[in-house]
């Protein structure tokens, strides 16, 4: 419907040295920090995660030179790999930020500290019986659907209360808030309106969730969007071009059948 413009696309040149990462994680920080003031929040309540999809691993490094502890994945096999690779960085922790098959939970059991994509029981079982096995907790974000496309993973608003309820039952999953993906549009009100929503649902099932459900976090916001959710929220922003650089294919590539997809 909206396909991302070549020249949107090419806007964020690659970083390609410690110095350009320190300088573009700088960009980002300032501009959370100006948004921050902007709705009278403290900079310091959000949190920037580097998403590295797509980045090679050397590059990964640079990143890590430059400040980065914590980076975010959306394919399982991808993060794995990499977790692998870079295990000689002490305290390096991964965050798997896409949609789960049940069959894959058990990778996720084993290296990520945080799983942002949680919208299903059978991946809150999976993940429960494989972090016993491990001796493990991970936390989790509850994805919910803001942006009303049929397409996209995430539970629709009005199921995340009795999901939520069912959560307890999961020890090992430690529930930290709710993400979201906000609708691909140029269009600032319509990609508002879905952060919007995410804080209202937050505050609204927080009165009620059980209390080993910490509904605090509102993981919302990218590279093309955060600024509007920090002022709308966001605890946790998911920032991956706009410091590693565009990525060479469009988000349908990643988002298979999302709408904003020029492939389609
Ligand atoms: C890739 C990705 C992001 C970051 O998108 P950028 O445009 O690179 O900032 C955020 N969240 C999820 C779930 C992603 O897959």
């Amino acid at each position: 419907m909206n396909p991302e413009p070549d020249a949107a696309r090419a806007a964020y040149p690659t970083a390609t040295s410690t110095e350009e990462f320190a300088a573009n994680i700088a960009a980002v920080r300032a501009r959370i920090g100006a948004a921050a003031t902007r709705s009278g929040r403290d900079a310091g309540e959000v949190r920037l995660l580097p998403v590295s999809k797509t980045v090679p691993e050397e590059r990964l490094r640079l990143a890590v030179a430059a400040g980065a502890t914590f980076l975010g994945e959306n394919k399982v096999q991808e993060a794995q790999r990499k977790a692998e690779s870079l295990a000689d960085i002490p305290d390096l922790k991964w965050a798997v930020i896409g949609h789960l098959q049940t069959n894959k939970a058990k990778y996720v059991a084993r290296f990520a500290a945080e799983f942002q994509a949680l919208d299903s029981i059978r991946v809150a079982e999976a993940l429960q019986r494989r972090l016993e096995i491990e001796d493990r907790t991970l936390d989790v974000y509850v994805q919910v659907n803001t942006s009303e496309e049929d397409s996209k993973f995430g539970l629709p608003p009005e199921q995340t209360a009795s999901f939520i309820a069912q959560l307890p039952a999961f020890d090992r999953v430690r529930v930290k808030g709710l993400m979201t993906l906000a609708v691909f549009s140029d269009d600032l009100d319509r990609v508002r309106h879905c952060f919007v929503l995410l804080r209202t649902l937050r505050d609204q099932l927080r009165q009620a969730a059980p209390d080993s459900v910490d509904l605090t976090g509102l993981s919302m916001g990218m590279s093309g969007d955060f600024e509007t959710a920090v002022e709308e929220g966001a605890t946790t922003v998911r920032v991956g071009q706009a410091i590693f650089g565009s990525r060479a294919l469009p988000d349908s590539y990643y988002w298979p059948g999302g709408t904003g997809s020029a492939a389609e």
